[in-house]
């Protein structure tokens, strides 16, 4: 099973999903926010050198949406976590990579600037509000104080604003909850605490790490809502996420990460509906819209990720993967252009001479 019909034909069109709201509203021709160019980090552990991130490439436009999907472990949080250098040092090391924001490199910036830009330019939103809350202060102190940091507000313009990004983001009785303490507040709550600071200064890039997990559906809603509103302010987004549900319903564009290294990109509607790579391939069957009916279980992907201590040679997808050749063994497969933009790392996708 070599060709690329039969590997697209193997997986439905999502139909029993709803179109995704936004896909195609950036131009190609935007020019580029964000460009990271062969990131490659490391962690030294006891058992050795782990490698998270190998030779990862990527853009983002202003106004775009770009998913980062893949799962636990392909090293998608720490891409996405190094271009605000919030990677602890140690135990990591970027070994190579530029990562070019608005015309700065960020991997060599000083550490004064660097500061400027984060929260201000670039806003995060970790999966765990305790990574940006202070547990000693209370939230309208941190948010006000975040505010005043780099715009020139009063105090009390500063509450002012800090109460209405509290409303927005869903937290009840904003007025009773702003002087409390991120402890006094149920995990949800300190959630939406945590994205109001990250989208309150309406930064130019936006890093989200699975910024909806803890929250029910209909607040993660309301969420993505906001983040979608942004656009309009030529906000981007970079979504991080498992879910290929969330990947659908919010983003542009879409890559696809796995064992530390990028294996498909392209458009959200492109990557859905022909995948190019088979890793995507199973990651799409395993979405509950897209199985069959019938099935009693969904169709997981067979086998597990490789230890990335141990990367065996060749292509990483290997011991997984149903279309593996005896040459999928000897070296990694590179980004092969398939057309309209799309690239899918593996050999089934060669040219023809
Ligand atoms: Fe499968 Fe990798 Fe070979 Fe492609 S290159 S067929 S993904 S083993």
């Amino acid at each position: 099973m070599t060709s690329e019909s039969t590997l697209s034909d193997n997986v439905a069109t999502p139909h029993k999903i709803p179109a995704p709201a936004i896909a195609g509203d950036i131009g190609e021709t935007a020019s580029p926010l964000l460009v990271i160019s062969n990131l490659s980090v490391v962690f030294d552990t006891d058992d050795g050198c782990l490698t998270a991130v190998d030779d990862v490439s990527l853009h983002i436009r202003r106004g775009e949406i770009l998913g980062l999907v893949g799962e636990s472990g392909c090293g998608k949080s720490v891409a996405a976590m190094s271009i605000p250098r919030l990677i602890p040092s140690p135990p990591g090391r970027r070994l190579s990579g530029r990562i070019d924001f608005a015309g700065q490199d960020l991997a060599t910036l000083p550490l004064s600037r660097l500061r400027h830009i984060r929260g201000n330019r670039i806003g995060v939103i970790f999966q765990d509000p305790m990574s940006a809350l202070s547990p000693l202060h209370r939230i309208g102190r941190q948010m006000i104080e975040t505010i005043r940091l780099h715009r020139s507000l009063t105090r009390s313009a500063a509450r002012v604003m800090a109460l209405e990004w509290l409303h927005k983001t869903g937290i009840p009785n904003p007025a009773g909850n702003i002087d409390a303490y991120p402890f006094q507040l149920s995990g949800g709550m300190r959630q939406r605490v945590m994205i109001a600071m990250a989208l309150m200064l309406e930064p130019d890039l936006i890093v989200a790490d699975e910024p909806t997990t803890a929250l029910d559906v209909t607040v993660q809603a309301q969420i993505f809502d906001l983040m979608r509103a942004l656009r309009s302010r030529d906000t981007a987004l970079l979504l991080i996420t498992h879910d290929m549900g969330v990947i659908w319903e919010m983003c542009d564009r879409a890559l696809v990460m796995y064992a530390a290294r990028i294996v498909e990109s392209g458009g959200i509607r492109d990557v859905f509906r022909k995948p190019g790579h088979p890793y995507t391939e199973g990651l799409l069957r395993s979405m509950p819209a897209l199985a069959p009916a019938h099935a009693r279980r969904l169709p997981a992907i067979p086998g597990q990720v490789p230890s990335p201590l141990h990367y065996p040679k060749g292509c990483r997808f290997r011991a997984r993967c149903p279309y593996a050749m005896p040459r999928c063994a000897q070296s990694i497969p590179p980004l092969y252009a398939l057309g309209d933009g799309r690239q899918a790392a593996c050999f089934l996708r060669e040219p023809k001479s």
